[in-house]
């Protein structure tokens, strides 16, 4: 199937209860064709809902703006874990998170084919490598099959704490020099 074609057929999932609430499927942001790292979050908020775009509130912003600093920012596609907005930001259920599981590894291994998976947070990070937590893993590159993977801090997090931000350039800096 062509990336266009998959990402219609996404478009249209109603495989579980959080097509009932959201304004839109988020899918991705960034040339699948042509990224070598795979920025993941856990899943879009009130903002990314509204535009259709994940990372674009406030904290996705800073995001972004860290990974154009450092010129990252035209070699990483962005996209959430699960692709819906759970209402009022509840955690994924389980079940949401098999669901979309399956599309994340169809964008990842068919698709993208990045050779950095890179964690948005502890919960994403938690998802992709089991026993992660952030102040013993982040900023550090495991390999996990065919990809290496670093988790780093959230942007919502940084913004609430400088010295978070701080780790969170470092992680990304030292992903740099690693491509
Ligand atoms: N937080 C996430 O994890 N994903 C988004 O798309 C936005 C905020």
């Amino acid at each position: 199937m062509y990336y266009y074609d998959w990402c219609r057929m996404v478009e249209h999932c109603e495989k579980c209860e959080l097509s009932k609430t959201r304004k839109q499927v988020v899918i991705a942001d960034g040339d699948p064709t042509n990224c070598k790292v795979m920025a993941i979050g856990e899943a879009p908020g009130a903002d990314e809902d509204e535009q259709g775009l994940p990372f674009v509130g406030r904290s996705g912003k800073l995001l972004r703006q860290v990974l154009s600093d450092l010129d990252l920012l035209n070699i990483t596609y962005i996209t959430n874990i699960v692709k819906c907005r759970p209402p009022n930001n509840r955690d994924p259920k389980q079940e949401e998170l098999d669901i979309c599981g399956h599309y994340i590894i169809q964008e990842m291994t068919e698709y993208v084919k990045p050779d950095f998976l890179l964690g948005i947070g502890r919960i994403a990070s938690g998802i992709i490598k089991q026993g992660y937590t952030a102040r013993m893993h982040h900023g550090k590159i495991f390999e996990l099959g065919n990809y290496k993977f670093m988790g780093t801090y959230h942007p919502a997090a940084a913004l609430r704490n400088s010295a978070w931000k701080e780790m969170m350039v470092a992680d990304l800096k030292y992903l740099r020099s690693k491509l």
